[in-house]
C-alpha cells in the first residue's frame, strides 16, 4: 500500500469504528510513518504477530485509537508491557496532550519505542523493567494519572502490576479481548484490594475490513484509595497466589 492507499484504508477503519474525528491528514501521515518503521523493524525483531497492512490498520491502530477518548485531558499515562508500542505510540499520535511513558521488560522493545517516537517527532518516554519490581519504587508508586495495558496478562495479575503506579483519583484502563468479562469476575477482589473500583466496561467490538467483528472489552477503574505498601508482591507470589 502506498501512503494514499494506507490513509484511505485508515480513514475507512476509523469511520467504521466510530473514531473518524482522529483521521486528520496529520494523524494519517504519522500513522503511515509509524507503519513503515514498524514493518521495517518487524523484519528482524519480533514486535508482534500481526504485521500485514490491514491487520496493523485495524487490529493495532484502530483498536488502540478506540480507547483514546477515555483518557482525561493532559493526563500522565503509563503503558505497561507496551511491547511494539501499543497503545503508547498511536495514543500519543492521536492525543498529543497526553504525557506517555512506555514500560516493558525487554530493553530492545523500549529502545524501539523511543527511537520510533523520535523519528516521528513525538515524545514518548521509555522505561525498562518488570512492572512488579518498579511498582515498589517510591518515586514511581502512585505517580501516574492513568495506567493502561493491552494484551499483557490476565486481569487479576495485571491489576497487581498496574494499580500501584496510579495516583489516588486516577484511572486504570485495561484493554482486553473477548475473555474480558470472565477475567473481570476473577479480578474483582484484586481490583478492590489494590484500591480501585470498576466504573465502566466498554464492549464495543472492532469491525474489521470484511465486516467481521472482533470482540474486545475495555475495563475502566477509578483509584479510590491508596494501594497498601505490601503490593505489588514478588512475581512468584503474584503468580502462585493471585489476589
Ligand atoms: N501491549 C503490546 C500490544 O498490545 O501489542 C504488547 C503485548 S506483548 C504480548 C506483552 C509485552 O509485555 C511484552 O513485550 C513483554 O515483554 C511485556 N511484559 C510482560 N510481563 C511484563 C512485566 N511484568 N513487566 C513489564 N513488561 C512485561
Amino acid at each position: 500500500m502506498n501512503k494514499n492507499e494506507f490513509s484511505d484504508e485508515l480513514r475507512l477503519a476509523f469511520t467504521k469504528n466510530g473514531v473518524a474525528e482522529f483521521a486528520t491528514d496529520e494523524i494519517c501521515d504519522r500513522l503511515y510513518e509509524l507503519y513503515r518503521i514498524f514493518s521495517e523493524v518487524s523484519s528482524y525483531m519480533n514486535l508482534t504477530a500481526i504485521r500485514d497492512e490491514k491487520g496493523v490498520i485495524y487490529k493495532h491502530f484502530t483498536d488502540c485509537v478506540m480507547s483514546a477518548r477515555l483518557f482525561p485531558q493532559g493526563a500522565s499515562v503509563l503503558d505497561v508491557g507496551s511491547g511494539g508500542g501499543m497503545p503508547a505510540l498511536p495514543l500519543k499520535i492521536v492525543r498529543p496532550d497526553l504525557t506517555v511513558t512506555a514500560l516493558d521488560a525487554t530493553a530492545k522493545k523500549v529502545d524501539y519505542i523511543t527511537d520510533t517516537a523520535s523519528k516521528l517527532g513525538i515524545e514518548v518516554r521509555g522505561m525498562c523493567g518488570r512492572a512488579e519490581e518498579l511498582g515498589t519504587d517510591k518515586k514511581l508508586r502512585e505517580s501516574y494519572d492513568v495506567v493502561t495495558a493491552r494484551a499483557v496478562a490476565e486481569l487479576r495479575i495485571l491489576s497487581e502490576w498496574c494499580i500501584p503506579f496510579i495516583k489516588q483519583g486516577g484511572k486504570f484502563i485495561a484493554l482486553k479481548g473477548k475473555r474480558g468479562a470472565d477475567e473481570l469476575s476473577d479480578a474483582e477482589r484484586a481490583i478492590k484490594t489494590l484500591g480501585c473500583q470498576v466504573t465502566a466496561i466498554d464492549t464495543t467490538p472492532l469491525t474489521l475490513d470484511d465486516g467481521t467483528l472482533n470482540e474486545r472489552t475495555i475495563i475502566v477503574c477509578d483509584k479510590i484509595s491508596h494501594t497498601a505498601g505490601t503490593y505489588p508482591r514478588s512475581n512468584a507470589q503474584i503468580q502462585k497466589k493471585p489476589l
